[in-house]
């Protein structure tokens, strides 16, 4: 049986769009670990989500957070390699002072209008507000407008990646770049990972079999086949069961 390395977004991918529903995979997990099978939970979320996962589901692997700004060893090492937030938060809230560009984000809200954007509860809408270096934002502009703002974004080294739910503002690592820094702690282990969005195309990109979970509105991101010998794989089911059950396919080679 080959070695495995699982990478996973979270929302949309392990917890269900709408209702963040994940009991589901909850056996699969446990079996990932049984066998010594590292599973990476590697989101949009920020540290404070993804540790409290990291408990939900007994796990003790590395984290990546915030599109791969943050990578997270264990408790004592934390490394960031995205831009501060402070910094892009300075920039693009004086070019919407200046220019009237209509967007709101995380910055904007209170407690209670994240739970109104997220459905989050209101302890893991607390923990999704703790960001450090990517800012979610909604753009509520023309279409011309956000292609005016990206071009500023690249000018000073940021960019936007697409989400399930929101537009990200951050400096331009991904899911992928974060993933291949810990590589080296994985010798010889072979990509497993699964994704619904935009911000998972990278991370989808270099897996050797790469798992399309349906979207929100049950499409699936189109990925441009690689060199590797590489499995793209649509699961048929929405998360958390279709994560489970492709899964176990893959790593434990049962039926679907
Ligand atoms: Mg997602």
């Amino acid at each position: 049986m080959a070695e495995w390395l699982v990478s996973t977004d979270l929302d949309g991918t392990l917890l269900n769009h709408h209702s963040y529903a994940f009991e589901a995979v909850l056996p699969v997990v446990a079996r990932l670990k049984e066998a010594g099978v590292p599973l990476l939970l590697n989101s949009s979320k920020t540290l404070a989500e993804l540790r409290a996962w990291r408990e939900t589901f007994h796990l003790s692997d590395p984290i990546i957070a915030e599109n791969g700004g943050i990578v997270a060893q264990s408790t004592q090492s934390v490394r960031y390699l995205g831009t501060a937030r402070t910094h892009i938060l300075s920039l693009i809230h004086a070019w919407r002072a200046q220019k009237g560009w209509l967007f709101e984000g995380f910055a904007d809200w209170t407690l209670e209008q994240v739970i109104e954007q997220t459905g989050l509860d209101p302890q893991a809408a607390q923990a999704s507000m703790q960001r450090d270096v990517t800012e979610p934002i909604i753009w509520l502009g023309s279409p011309p407008g956000l292609v005016e703002f990206q071009a500023f974004l690249a000018q000073n080294q940021l960019q936007l990646q697409k989400g399930g739910r929101f537009y990200h503002v951050m400096a331009p690592h991904d899911k992928a770049s974060a993933l291949k820094q810990l590589q080296p702690d994985y010798p010889n282990r072979k990509i497993l990972a699964l994704g619904d969005g935009g911000n998972d195309r990278a991370m989808l990109a270099m897996a050797d079999i790469a798992v399309v979970m349906p979207n929100a509105q049950g499409d699936y991101l189109q990925l441009e086949p690689q060199n590797n010998p590489q499995i793209i794989y649509h699961a048929p089911q929405q998360a958390p069961v279709g994560w489970a059950q492709a899964v176990s396919h893959f790593i434990f080679q049962e039926a679907l």
